[in-house]
Formats: structure tokens, sequence, C-alpha cells
């Protein structure tokens, strides 16, 4: 008789490989329409993750699947900044991502009561909740960053674990050796990334590896206790077109590979973040080339914004490389606002950016033949030539808005707007095939 214990299943990856389907695979399942046993395979050989900290299972969170084959998610960032700390407003937002059909909000808060933003958002929202425990370390620990040590760095992430963080983007790709290409090489826009930044100051003054790289395997450690996906942070992502795929991203992206593997020997699930800013032409490439590095990890991309001068426009910016990024093999989309590279966005910004990410994702999930993905516009179509104003809006991303705008300007002519009135061809169209007089108003 064997004297030895079985491991501890905890996570869903470590519950995938023995051959269980837990209920959160059962859910993303039927969401998705697919089989529980196609959402175990993936889960298990890390295609597809499902980011659900035990404590927010607890708290009756949602599960999402993020991963080849479902459809594509959208996060919305919010949290409250060190200039701007209005956490009423940051609760509207969180209203807006709720509302408007966000899966996942990234809690930034980098400034004041985090902990307590961060505990009541989890306990209260049912999206998959994310953070980049880097940003708060420094509120958090009350010290300056180069005073920062591992065990506090580490301590922060423990303590967002503990919370209930399903995913954290952990800057754990920036070793020694990615640095060494980006000085050698060189960028037009440097290190964009905010907390790839703060770790690069860090090694650079105090001479020491990356801890997140260093001890990575303690980092798994604590995600695999609390089940939090890892969302490997690209710090060297691009922030202008002129740096897109070059030998720094590209030396990062390996590093990326390297550590989904170890993650997953550790029964961690993990995503990957990508870019950033990149010209149209190189997207698909850039995702097929994640894939391959990372061994078919989920992408999670921000945009890429596909003009560095869309100024004030950019949710218009990374909605079109959204789009071909998720058409192209991207898992998951981080929206982007109008306010990018300019404020901190406020409640309209928030909708405007999670509408055309939305808009992005759904168009990619149709080019991806994502199941049933275009039964909504099949219904919108038939909605439309029937006139019927009432099921457009059932169908429509956001009902809200385009109700308000129909109902703001009342159409003289019944069942028309106001854009053709008595021209509307869809009236003329329909009034032929009922053979019903035509009156173009003319004849009025
Ligand atoms: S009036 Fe013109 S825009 Fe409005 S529903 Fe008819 S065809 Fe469409």
């Amino acid at each position: 008789m064997s004297t030895q214990t079985e491991p501890k299943l905890v996570t869903q990856i470590d519950f995938a490989r023995a051959g269980q389907i837990t209920p959160q695979m059962k859910e993303v399942a039927e969401r998705e329409h697919r089989d529980p046993e196609y959402i175990r395979e993936r889960v298990a050989d890390g295609r597809i993750a499902i980011p659900a900290n035990i404590v927010h299972i607890k708290k009756g969170m949602r599960a999402f699947g993020v991963g080849e084959g479902l459809s594509t998610k959208v996060n919305v960032n919010l949290g409250i900044s060190g200039d701007k700390a209005d956490a009423a407003e940051e609760w509207k937002k969180v209203k807006i991502a709720e509302d408007y059909g966000a899966d996942a909000i990234m809690d930034l808060s980098n400034s004041g009561k985090t902990r307590q933003f961060r505990q009541q958002l989890i306990d209260e929202t049912p999206l998959m909740v994310g953070t980049v425990p880097m940003y708060d370390a420094i509120g958090y620990m009350e010290k300056p960053l180069v005073k920062l040590t591992k065990d506090d760095l580490f301590e922060v992430v423990r303590a967002h674990a503990e919370d209930g963080v399903d995913f954290m983007t952990i800057h754990c790709g920036i070793n020694k050796s990615v640095t060494k290409t980006f000085k050698e090489t060189g960028r037009l826009m440097n290190i964009v990334s905010r907390g790839g930044s703060l770790l690069f100051g860090w090694m650079e003054v105090t001479g020491n590896e990356n801890p997140f790289y260093e001890y990575f395997d303690e980092v798994l450690e604590i995600c695999h206790e609390y089940d939090v996906t890892i969302s490997l942070g690209d710090s060297c992502r691009p922030g202008c077109l002129y740096d897109s795929n070059d030998a720094t991203e590209t030396a990062e992206m390996i590093e990326l590979g390297k550590l989904c593997k170890r993650a997953w020997a550790a029964g961690v699930q993990v995503m990957v973040e990508g870019p950033g800013h990149m010209a149209l032409d190189e997207i698909a490439a850039n995702m097929k080339l994640q894939k391959r590095l990372c061994h078919n990890a989920p992408f999670y991309v921000l945009g890429p914004l596909v003009t560095d001068i869309g100024v004030g426009y950019d949710h218009i910016t990374a909605a079109i490389g959204g789009a071909i990024s998720a058409s192209s093999g991207a898992d998951f989309l981080c929206y982007v606002t109008p306010a990018e590279h300019l404020c901190l966005p406020n409640a309209q910004d928030v909708l405007d950016g999670l509408m055309a990410t939305k808009i992005a994702a759904h168009a990619a999930d149709i080019a991806k033949k994502v199941p049933h993905a275009r039964d909504a516009d099949d219904h919108m179509g038939q909605a439309r030539r029937k006139l019927d104003w009432d099921a457009m809006w059932e169908c429509a991303l956001d009902p809200v808005t385009g109700k308000k705008r129909y109902e703001e300007s009342p159409a003289a002519t019944e069942g028309t707007c106001t854009m053709c009135g008595k021209m509307c061809a869809v009236r003329t169209v329909n009034k032929v095939f009922e053979g019903t007089t035509i009156d173009l108003g003319m004849e009025d």
C-alpha cells in the first residue's frame, strides 16, 4: 500500500489535469456553447484559463474562460490615482463596466486606501478582478521604490491573493538579460509599462535581478494557494509604432514563454500580456509569434493602437488594432479610452472605451466563428427589416444609447427614423412586397 499522500487539488488546472470538471468549467462551457470536456482539456494544457480566485468564488463570482475557441473577453481598467482620488467616481465606472458587458475589471489603484477599495470590489462584483501589485507596492509598504525589498513586494502579492484577486499582472519577464538587450539595441519610447518601468528603475538602482523573475517559484506558490492566474506582464511592450516587434519586445516574449511552462508545471494558470502600439500589418504576425513562443497560452492584449497620432480618439485606434489582434488569435482585450495618453478617464470615457473594445471583440468573434457569435447580428438584420425598434434594442450592444438617440429625434413617419423619413428604404421595399401604396412624400 502506498504511503504517499495525493497532491491537493486547488486550481482549475489541477482539477483539469486530474480529469475533473469543476462547476466553473461547466459554467464556462454553458455560456460558450461548448462541451465541458472541451473546456477541461484546454484548461489542462493551458490553452484556456479560468481566472477565479477561490476567495472570490465563495463570494459568488461568475466564471469566465479566456482562451482558445472562446469569445474574446474585455477588461475595464479603473482605480484611484494619486492625482485624482475620487472613490465615488471609480464606483460609477464599476457600475458602467457591469451594466455594459465587461468581463473583467482591473483595479489599478495606486494611492490611498487601496485595500479597502479592492476588498469592496471583490465583495460586490461578479466580474473577474485583476490587479497589478507593483502599482500598489509603494503605497502599501509606505516606502520609496528603491527601499522596497523582495519580501515587501511578495507581501503585496500575498495580500492581493488573500483578498480574492482573480488575476495579477506580474512583470516577471523583464530580467537582466532583457534589460541588456534593451540597453544595447535602444528604443524610441524606452519602457512605457508603468510596472515595468518601476522594476527597471529598481533593478538599475539596486543592481539586483528582478525579484519576480529570480524568485518566480515563490510567486507561483502564492498563486497556487488561491488559484490566482498570473498575467505575465509585458514590461517591454512597444509604446510607439517605431518600437514594435523589436529585439527588446521579442526578448521578453521568449522569457515569458519559458515562465508559462514553469507556471503550468506548478499547477498555476497563466495568461500573457501583449502590445501596445503596432502598425496594422504587423499585428497578425505578432499574435502568431506569441502563441508559438508562449505555447498557446491565452493572450491578453492592449489594443494594439494602430497609429500614434490619434490622441483624444485612442479608443478608436485601439479598437481597430483590437479587432485585428483578436481575429488573429488574441483572447482578451484590455480597453483603451479616449483619455489614453491624456488623463485619468471619466465615466463617459469608460463607457466610450468599453463600447469600442466590445465592438472590436465582437467583430473578431464573428470572424473567428465563435459558436453563436453572429446570432445577435442576424436578429438585428431581421428586426431592421421589420422596422421593429424594440427588437433592435434587444440585439444592440448598447441599447441605452441607441434608444436615447432614436427618441431624441422623433420621426414624422411612423416606423422610420429622421435619417430618411418617408424615403426610408426599408419601408419602401416592405410596401412593395406588401403590395401597398408607396408614399414618398412628394405626393403630400
Ligand atoms: S429611415 Fe433610413 S436610416 Fe432610418 S430605418 Fe429607414 S432606411 Fe434606416
